[in-house]
């Protein structure tokens, strides 16, 4: 499997090397001083987005803050070296004083690899997350983690609850399930800022469906982020470069209909070790795992 992993993160590295930089109007503050490994951007002085541009995923977390916890979600790479102990934690110390929960944005082993630097980690309270917890510990299964074997499990110490306001001090944001990339998908929703953070269900880059019966899940999530959001909103993905534009929400919802009325076709492609289809419209590509 980590020979999976590495083929995966030189594929993946190649895609997002070869993205265009959007034309982002946010400040960018580099860490060279500790480590040379973190791209960290503020936005409203509150919300942080920490790039690894070195890393075999072109890995983007986000530290979301409000006046009384933050929420951090994904927690990197884990491909650096760290400092003082920690890969990752030392950097949030950095930015933020509040208690912070982790959430992340689904379990692919891609986003979890510094899970035990935190304390305190949130799940979305999905009904079939919470009915494989037991006693607080949720074993992951390795479908989930997609490649590796690390981490083996979690102590869920907070269940979030899912379209409902969570109030971080001044900040309201709420959950959202976004089925499609894997079943436990989330978007992080900032309604105060207007803000959409949306993991690997859309960034700039290929897109990854595991299964063809994931293009109705597809469907059926990106119909609930147009009705949910509007173009006030910025949206922000999890590899690449980190603000989407707004009009790829329209664009993914016009290609999945493509695919499922068979008017686009994929190509086959062998892809580790598996049989896959590659669609393209427009700018975007898809690849499902057939
Ligand atoms: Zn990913």
């Amino acid at each position: 499997m980590k020979k999976y992993a590495s083929i995966v993160g030189i594929l993946i590295f190649t895609l997002f090397t070869n993205c265009s930089k959007s034309d982002e109007k946010i400040d960018v503050k580099t860490d060279p001083v500790v480590e040379d490994w973190y791209k960290t951007t503020t936005l409203f002085t509150n919300t942080h987005i920490i790039e690894e541009p070195k890393s075999s995923q072109g890995n983007v977390s986000y530290l979301i803050e409000g006046d009384s916890k933050a929420l951090m979600m994904d927690t990197g790479s884990g491909e650096n070296f760290g400092f003082e102990g920690t890969k990752m934690k030392y950097l949030l110390n950095d930015l933020t004083a509040v208690p912070i929960s982790l959430l992340l944005s689904h379990f692919h082993f891609d986003h979890n690899q510094n899970i035990d630097e935190f304390d305190n980690i949130a799940f979305p309270d999905l009904p079939s997350l919470k009915q494989k917890t037991v006693n607080h510990i949720y074993s992951f299964s390795a479908e989930e983690l997609f490649s590796g074997n690390f981490p083996t499990s979690a102590t869920v110490t907070e269940w979030m609850p899912l379209n409902t306001d969570i109030d971080l001090g001044n900040r309201i944001i709420q959950l959202t399930n976004i089925k499609g990339h894997t079943n436990e998908s989330v978007a992080v929703i900032d309604k105060t800022n207007k803000l959409a953070f949306l993991g690997d269900f859309l960034y700039n880059g290929t897109l990854f469906l595991f299964d063809t019966d994931d293009v109705t899940s597809y469907k059926t999530s990106i119909d609930h982020l147009i009705s949910i959001l509007d173009p006030s909103y910025r949206l922000f993905g999890a590899h690449g470069v980190p603000e989407i534009s707004f009009s790829k929400l329209k664009e993914l919802q016009d290609f999945l209909i493509c695919i499922q009325n068979n008017t686009c076709s994929g190509t086959s492609q062998f892809v580790w070790g598996k049989d896959t289809l590659l669609y393209e419209y427009n700018t975007m590509k898809i690849r499902i795992f057939i």
